[in-house]
C-alpha cells in the first residue's frame, strides 16, 4: 500500500488541476453558449433579415462544456468515493466485535456504521487501513489508529522497512515479519 503513496499525492495534484481546468472550460464554455443562444433568439425573433451570427459560438461552447463537465466530473469523482470509503466503517468487523464483547462503544460503532450503511455508503471499494485492534477505518497511510492508538504499521525486524499491518513478511528483504 506504501509504494502507492507518492502516486496518490500526484493524483491529488492532478485532480486539483482537473478542477481547475474543468472549472475554466465549463464556465468559459456556458458564455459562450449563452450568448449564442441569447445572439440567436434576439436575431430570431426579430426578422428583419439579419441572421445570428454568433452560431459558430455553439461549436466552441458545447465542446468546451463538454471539456469542462468531463475534467470536474474526473476531478471530483475519486475525492468523492474516497470520501465515502473513509466515512464507512468495516461493518463485518464491528458486528464480530460487538458480539465477541458487547461494550457500548462497540455498540455505538456498529450503529453507527448501519446508519452509515443505510445512508448508502455501502461501497465495495476499500481505501484506508483497518484497525486489527478495534475495527475502526483510518485513512491511507495512517501509522495509528486514530480510535484506540494501535500501530497500523509493522518494523521490519531485520531492515527496519515500514510495512502494512496486514504484512506477513517484509516487502523489502522478505525476512518474515
Ligand atoms: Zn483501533
Ligand atoms: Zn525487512
Amino acid at each position: 500500500m506504501d509504494q502507492h503513496k507518492p502516486s496518490l499525492r500526484n493524483n491529488k495534484t492532478a485532480k486539483t488541476i482537473l478542477r481547475i481546468i474543468g472549472f475554466i472550460f465549463t464556465i468559459g464554455g456556458l458564455v459562450c453558449v449563452i450568448i449564442a443562444f441569447i445572439d440567436f433568439f434576439t436575431k430570431a425573433v426579430d426578422m428583419n433579415g439579419s441572421m445570428p451570427t454568433k452560431f459558430y459560438l455553439f461549436f466552441i461552447g458545447f465542446p468546451c462544456l463538454f471539456i469542462g463537465v468531463v475534467c470536474l466530473s474526473l476531478g471530483f469523482m475519486k475525492a468523492v468515493s474516497s470520501y465515502v470509503a473513509s466515512e464507512q466503517a468495516p461493518i463485518a468487523k464491528d458486528v464480530n466485535n460487538y458480539m465477541l464483547d458487547g461494550t457500548r462503544d462497540e455498540t455505538v460503532k456498529t450503529v453507527k456504521s448501519c446508519s452509515d450503511a443505510i445512508k448508502g455508503n455501502a461501497s465495495s471499494e476499500s481505501a484506508g487501513v483497518v484497525c486489527p485492534k478495534c475495527g475502526v477505518k483510518n485513512e491511507p497511510g495512517a501509522k495509528f489508529c486514530d480510535h484506540c492508538g494501535e500501530p497500523l504499521t509493522k518494523t521490519c525486524s531485520n531492515c527496519g522497512e515500514v510495512n502494512d499491518i496486514d504484512s506477513t513478511y517484509c516487502r523489502k528483504c522478505g525476512k518474515k515479519l
